[in-house]
């Protein structure tokens, strides 16, 4: 039954009575971008500038930037893709960026967290975005990693101005930035949920360590809680702004499903997730997504979260 249902996906993300949820994917290169097109993605919903540049220990040029930033816009003409910028640090070290002697990376300068050491690289970085996307028929917006405040969602969308881009947002993937998005929202004009960090954050466990999985997982109630408080603070004045999620949660169909519940408008994941994710979320109401979705809120554990809301998916048997 769920190859049959597979096959039904047909690139579109839209619930059984036809809430629409565009899925998307994440990319590091063009190369990525076109094996994404081909597998039905409807835009990008994380470019991750950094893959990129990895064997750089220079900053690259504003052109080379705009070479591989056209590369992708160009496999998406008339779609949205959404480029992060420069995430350096932590689990994605760039030369030109990393302090390598730092005693706790993931609490270190990374991420936005650059702009305070190497001024400069952030906006040439987004000249270069700006001139990939004027000679492009793809619909950009930027957001930057690793925000923790308000001030600093304010302070890049005025770089975004500068620059000449139109849609800055951010990514909540700091608890601190989740509890306060209603804050953040009202200077940018999307976040994107990176459930990797965000649950890394909540639960204080370092995402690459092994021995630390059980607790690293985004089903923990209280990763769901910090969802569940950012698509709150996204509804103001009878409004909402875009609030999607780009971490490795959104390629789970299961925990997709309940994701699109709380609230979330977009999902983006590996481009080999999308058929799965698309058939599980035709499969559903958004109504019964809510009730899964409150279902794992009230959970006790990750495990049962897991286990309460997959034993009423049986397409996933
Ligand atoms: C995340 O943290 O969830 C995310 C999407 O970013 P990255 O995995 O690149 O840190
Ligand atoms: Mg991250």
């Amino acid at each position: 039954r769920t190859m049959a249902a597979l096959a039904d996906f047909d690139g579109t993300g839209r619930t059984l009575d036809g809430h629409l949820v565009p899925l998307l994917s994440n990319v590091g290169g063009a190369a990525d971008a076109v094996k994404a097109a081909a597998a039905g993605a409807q835009g990008v919903g994380l470019l991750r500038t950094e893959f990129c540049f990895l064997d750089r220990d220079t900053e690259p040029s504003v052109d080379e930037q705009v070479a591989a930033y056209r590369g992708v816009f160009d496999a998406f003409p008339g779609k949205k893709v959404v480029l992060r910028t420069l995430d350096a640090g932590a689990d994605k070290p760039l030369p030109f960026l990393t302090d390598a002697s730092e005693p706790n990376p993931a609490l270190g300068v990374r991420g936005y967290r650059t702009d305070f050491t190497s001024p400069g690289v952030l906006e040439r970085q987004l000249s270069a975005v700006a001139l990939a996307a004027e000679g492009s028929d793809a619909d950009v917006w930027v957001m930057a990693p690793m925000i923790s405040t308000a001030e600093e969602a304010g302070d890049f969308a005025a770089l975004c101005a500068a620059a000449g881009l139109k849609t800055p947002g951010v990514m909540v993937e700091v608890p601190s930035a989740a509890l306060t998005s209603e804050a953040i929202l009202g200077r940018v004009a999307f976040v994107s949920l990176g459930t990797n960090d965000l649950t890394q954050y909540a639960m204080a466990a370092d995402r690459q360590l092994g021995p630390l999985a059980a607790l690293n997982t985004p089903w923990q109630p209280a990763v769901l809680q910090l969802v569940r408080l950012t698509v709150a603070g996204s509804i103001a004045e009878g409004h909402r702004k875009p609030v999607g999620v780009c971490g490795e949660a959104a390629a789970d169909p299961a925990l997709a499903v309940v994701l699109v519940g709380l609230g979330v408008s977009t999902l983006s994941m590996t481009a080999r997730a999308l058929s799965a994710v698309g058939a599980v979320l035709a499969s559903v109401t958004l109504e019964r997504a809510q009730g899964l979705a409150t279902v794992a809120l009230a959970a006790s554990s990750a495990t049962e979260a897991r286990a309460a809301v997959r034993a009423q998916l049986p397409i996933l048997d």
